[in-house]
């Protein structure tokens, strides 16, 4: 046996993010309507007819289908291709930039969570309990092992949690209506624990930056209104990658500043 190279441990990863891709999309298909994720096998949403073992290969299925069911020529969402490229790709710059060990595992599976909870967020405008829960708790067992290390995994649990909660808060006692939900709370908490408090506040410029930007975007072409409701979620899955990228270094490198 040859040694693997990296570029194949690369193509590897890619063809391993492309197949849980696939996983992920009967995610963010099935878990808000309470469907079983592993019954019945892939099925047309419209006319029911299974699908074969080859229309389910993640990006190609869909091509060679040329994004239509084989039975009654109904159009397969985009959204089926794009979710397993978008792993795929994730996984490919995931597996370059980190050492392999248990950050490797952790940041592979933070990666697949944001995805889902950025679909089903797009998609339902809710953050599943059943995603963010167990997310926080598994966040903090693997911190045990891996960094950023439990006592940092606990604080950016706190952290993230207890500001948004805060914020919530406050925009409620300023607009008595709720401006964010929840869902949002949790799902920052379990960055915190996925990555300690530095990324959590990295997170929240970045999402906080991008939602404000987009946002105003949407008001400038007529599109919305200051009331539309964008789901936060989506902006924080967004804030988290570049957080677990590039959030130490950037921390550190602002730190320096007031040479903290
Ligand atoms: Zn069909």
């Amino acid at each position: 046996m040859n040694e693997m190279t990296p570029a194949m441990w690369l193509v590897l990863a890619g063809v391993l993010g492309a197949c849980i891709g696939s996983f992920l999309n009967v995610v963010i298909y099935r878990l808000p309507l309470g469907q079983s994720l592993v019954s019945p096998p892939s099925r047309c949403p419209k006319c029911g007819s299974l699908l074969k073992w080859y229309d389910n290969i993640p990006i190609f299925g869909w091509l060679l289908l040329g994004g239509r069911c084989r039975q009654c020529k109904n159009q397969i969402s985009i959204q089926y291709p794009i979710v397993e490229l978008i792993t795929a790709l994730l996984f490919v710059l995931v597996v370059w930039l980190t050492p392999p060990g248990p950050l490797l595992a952790t940041r592979l599976l933070l990666v697949c969570i944001l995805i889902a909870l950025f679909g089903i967020d797009l998609e339902h405008q809710i953050l599943p309990n059943s995603i963010t829960l167990p997310g926080i708790a598994i966040g903090l067992l693997l911190s045990t092992i891996a960094p950023p290390g439990l006592r940092d995994a606990l604080i950016g649990a706190l952290v993230g949690g207890g500001i948004l909660y805060a914020i919530a808060w406050g925009y409620y006692l300023w607009r008595r209506e709720d401006g964010l939900g929840m869902g949002d709370v949790k799902m920052l908490a379990m960055v915190g624990a996925f990555l300690g408090w530095k990324a959590v506040l990295v997170t929240l410029v970045f999402s906080s930056f991008s939602g404000a930007l987009i946002g105003l975007a949407l008001i400038a072409s007529q599109r919305g209104n200051m009331k539309l409701a964008l789901p936060f979620g989506t902006f924080l899955a967004l804030g988290t990658l570049i957080a677990m990228f590039v959030g130490e270094p950037l921390v550190t490198w602002y730190a320096g500043f007031f040479e903290i």
